[in-house]
């Protein structure tokens, strides 16, 4: 059976040295925002080549308080591409701020030269979402943003380490915002996160909050929260930083294959921004008819595949309240009909990359 996604394929790689990391925060008798913490945070700065990071519990936590941190609240609107995960769309409305869904074009980020016409007088932010490990058009977005005087936070959950026009993804606008749930690029071994921005105050203001808005102990000079990083998360997450390029190298090397070899005129291969590249969190095909003849078929040979994702935001149950009914975003929701994730993950051998290859090359509709 090869599954979509192999967690412990990527543990295996580097075992040891997790496992003596892991035993050397439970011997060190310090277990929240200790030097670990401080440490990956300059770390992670430094690789994404932004001023500073400030760890978090989670990637929605990185999402929402920035959102809070940037005082978007009730009655504004946050820009937004109709396809995210539904976490992006949690991350606007936690603060009570209403998402403005944009629709992606065809490399399955937010279509930027759609985001004009949405903008208006309520608009507050834009959230550019690297989805898949694609970064988003930043030289489309920024121009929008500065010229509507819009704040702009990066939700890079799926971009770790990938580009726009040369520059990492998360430091193109006011923050950048990541998650180290396990699944993710630099994934953590439960859940994590954090933001990274150049602007000294804000990142002082996460600090404070993450921890319930206090700076000196039993001081607080804000309502906060609890979105502390571990310090084991924080350990582990340095373990991996330091493979962190590799990894993504390694992904970009079956993706190529993937890209080279898959052959079958029912689907349609990934495609790639000029000026992008990708880190492959996900490799993510199109299959406009047959999409779910397809799982099966796969199924039945004992490959595993992922919807990312199978119903919009908007049509969400959760987000029944916004109002929208099915046809609002119609290439969204046909992009929810066809995308498929194919296996990708660290660790995957190339008998089970052939495997999959010549599955899906077999599938006739
Ligand atoms: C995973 C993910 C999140 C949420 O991160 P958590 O750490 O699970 O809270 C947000 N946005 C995107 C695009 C994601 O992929």
């Amino acid at each position: 059976m090869i599954m979509p996604n192999n967690l412990k394929r990527q543990y295996l790689q580097y075992a040891e040295e997790y496992k003596r990391k892991a035993c050397e925060v439970l011997d060190s008798g310090w277990y929240i925002l200790g030097r670990e913490v401080s440490a990956f945070e300059e770390e992670w700065a430094k690789y994404v080549g932004a001023k500073y990071c400030v760890g978090l519990a989670s990637g929605l936590d990185a999402l929402w308080i920035s959102f809070r941190l940037l005082n978007i609240a009730e009655g504004d609107e946050v820009v937004v591409c109709a396809n995210a995960y539904i976490a992006c769309v949690m991350g606007i409305t936690m603060n009570g701020a209403t998402p403005v869904f944009i629709e992606p074009d065809q490399y399955d980020n937010i279509n930027a030269d759609k985001i004009e016409a949405a903008i208006t007088e309520k608009t507050k932010a834009i959230l550019a979402v690297h989805l898949y490990g694609q970064a988003c058009d930043m030289t489309k977005i920024m121009d929008i943003a500065h010229r509507n005087n819009l704040k702009v936070v990066e939700d890079c959950a799926q971009s770790h380490g990938n580009h726009w026009k040369g520059k990492k993804v998360g430091t193109f606008g006011n923050v950048g915002c990541f998650s180290f749930y396990p699944s993710k690029g630099c994934g953590a071994f439960g859940d994590a996160g954090c933001i990274v921005t150049d602007n000294e105050e804000l990142a002082q203001m996460f600090r404070v909050f993450r921890n319930y808005g206090s700076e000196k102990r039993y001081q607080n000079m804000m309502v906060g929260s609890n979105s502390r990083l571990d310090e084991i998360q924080a350990g582990l997450l340095r373990v991996k930083l330091t493979h962190l390029d590799e990894a993504n190298e390694e992904r970009s090397k079956i993706a190529a294959r993937y890209q080279k070899e898959i052959c079958n005129p029912i689907i349609q291969k990934p495609k790639i921004r000029p000026g992008a590249d990708s880190s492959w969190h996900q490799y993510v095909i199109h299959v406009p008819r047959y999409r779910d003849a397809l799982v099966d078929y796969l199924k039945d040979r004992g490959i595993g595949t992922l919807i990312h994702y199978p119903i919009p935001p908007h049509l969400s149950e959760a987000y029944a309240y916004l109002g929208y009914k099915k046809g609002d975003f119609p290439i969204t929701e046909q992009y929810a009909n066809e995308v498929l994730s194919l296996p990708m993950y660290n660790g995957m051998t190339e008998e089970e990359q052939g495997l999959v290859i010549e599955t899906v090359n077999s599938f006739k509709g």
